[in-house]
């Protein structure tokens, strides 16, 4: 187990350790104060189990656990929650109508029992902030602060219990105030589970700056959508980007960047999906190889050619993105087709020169010369199962991909 993750069951026995000790002397002095402080001490125990539960949780790998266990953690919250505000209820009602409150016995034990709380909770939190600090566990850090802070009441409850043994009935306001503390302490409990519960969206803040880490990246000319819910004590990020970038390679390494920018600045998040897009151009230029019969020009109904570099034309295409028209720009004649190497790698050239954006084939260009030139001169090159131009034509015209390119799974 992490060293965290053990700070975190410490501070429940810690915690469990002040309760009992809190319970007995309140019983023990007839004090309602220190029995509702002890019921505090309850509500602080459920918040110590709910980090180390995160903590455990996070320690194992994502994919193994169902979204879905997240939640348990505030399911118990939610539950624990009801336990407290029904206490806080007794104690409130006990302080109220209560017929005997304020006859303390036994003042030399309690002045005993809460010099040992405050010693014992005092050097635990103090050992709880450092290992918070040095793990950069930022519940760890708030736990121990939470500790330090009970602190004080525990001296307003010592001074009622000592002002009611001296004849002045401190102790039943002192439960009254300590009661209704625990009730904020269990409505703080069940808001955030129900939240959570109901997954509300991620707070602006974090949404915020992560938009700012998408924007300052030269790359990125638009966030289209980003969202965000909490599981658990996880957050979950989703966004899609537009990006200045045609190449999936190029915008993959963009994406991983963002990503390990993000989870520094907010370790927190337990899942980080990032979407993309290529920046939507006007015009897209698509080239395609054709076969043509020796001493005939080309026109619509040419068949795609089976080659890419022996290719005797280039078909050069304009689809424009605002009317989704596609018409035909130009035929090139393949210059290269007796060379005896590189025809396709020289093609590709030639087609980068004149401005194409993709290149849609019969054949599968993967692997081959062609293909590595055209991924070097950013040309996307896609494959077809079109027989001939027209079809070729037709099949770009009513393909609209999600992504703006004219042409996966054509
Ligand atoms: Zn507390």
């Amino acid at each position: 187990m992490q060293d965290h993750a053990k700070v975190a069951i410490y501070s429940c026995l810690v915690n469990a350790l002040l309760m009992a000790v809190k319970y007995v002397l309140g019983d023990v002095a007839g004090s309602l104060a220190l029995r509702a402080d002890a019921i505090h001490s309850l509500a602080d125990i459920i918040s110590s189990f709910a980090i180390f539960l995160g903590i455990f949780i996070a320690d194992r790998k994502t994919r193994t656990f169902p979204e879905g266990l997240y939640k348990v953690e505030n399911l118990v919250a939610l539950v624990s929650s009801s336990f407290i505000f029904f206490a806080a209820y007794e104690i409130a009602h006990e302080a109220i109508k209560g017929e005997s409150i304020g006859q303390i016995k036994n003042v030399e034990y309690v002045i005993i029992g809460i010099v040992f709380i405050v010693t014992v909770a005092f050097l635990f939190s103090r050992y709880e902030l450092r290992v918070g600090l040095k793990v950069g566990s930022p519940s760890l850090v708030a736990d121990a602060k939470h500790i330090t802070t009970d602190l004080l009441s525990t001296l307003v409850i010592l001074i009622a219990v000592l002002g009611s043994y001296w004849g002045y009935e401190l102790d039943r306001y002192a439960a009254i105030i300590v009661a209704a503390l625990v009730a904020k302490m269990g409505f703080h409990i069940m808001v955030d589970s129900l939240k959570v519960l109901l997954d509300a969206t991620l707070d602006y803040a974090t949404l915020d700056d992560i938009r700012k880490v998408f924007m300052s990246h030269p790359d990125v000319k638009q966030v289209v959508s980003l969202g965000g819910r909490n599981s658990g004590r996880y957050k979950f990020v989703e966004a899609l980007l537009r990006m200045d970038t045609r190449l999936l390679r190029d915008a993959h390494e963009i994406i991983i960047h963002l990503e390990e920018e993000i989870l520094d600045r907010h370790p927190n998040i337990d899942k980080l999906l990032i979407h993309y897009e290529p920046e939507l151009k006007d015009t897209l230029s698509i080239a395609t190889a054709i076969d043509v019969p020796a001493n005939e020009y080309p026109d619509e109904n040419a068949r795609l050619s089976d080659h890419f570099g022996e290719a005797p034309y280039f078909a050069i295409l304009l689809k424009d993105n605002r009317n989704g028209s596609v018409s035909i720009q130009d035929y090139l004649k393949n210059p290269f087709i007796d060379l005896e190497r590189h025809r396709g790698v020289k093609a590709a050239e030639l087609l980068a020169e004149r401005g194409v954006d993709e290149v849609i084939t019969l054949l599968d260009l993967q692997g081959k010369g062609a293909g590595y030139a055209l991924e070097a001169l950013q040309i996307d090159a896609f494959m077809t199962t079109a027989n001939t131009l027209k079809e070729l034509m037709s099949k770009i015209q009513y393909h609209v991909h999600p992504f703006g390119a004219s042409a996966a799974g054509l």
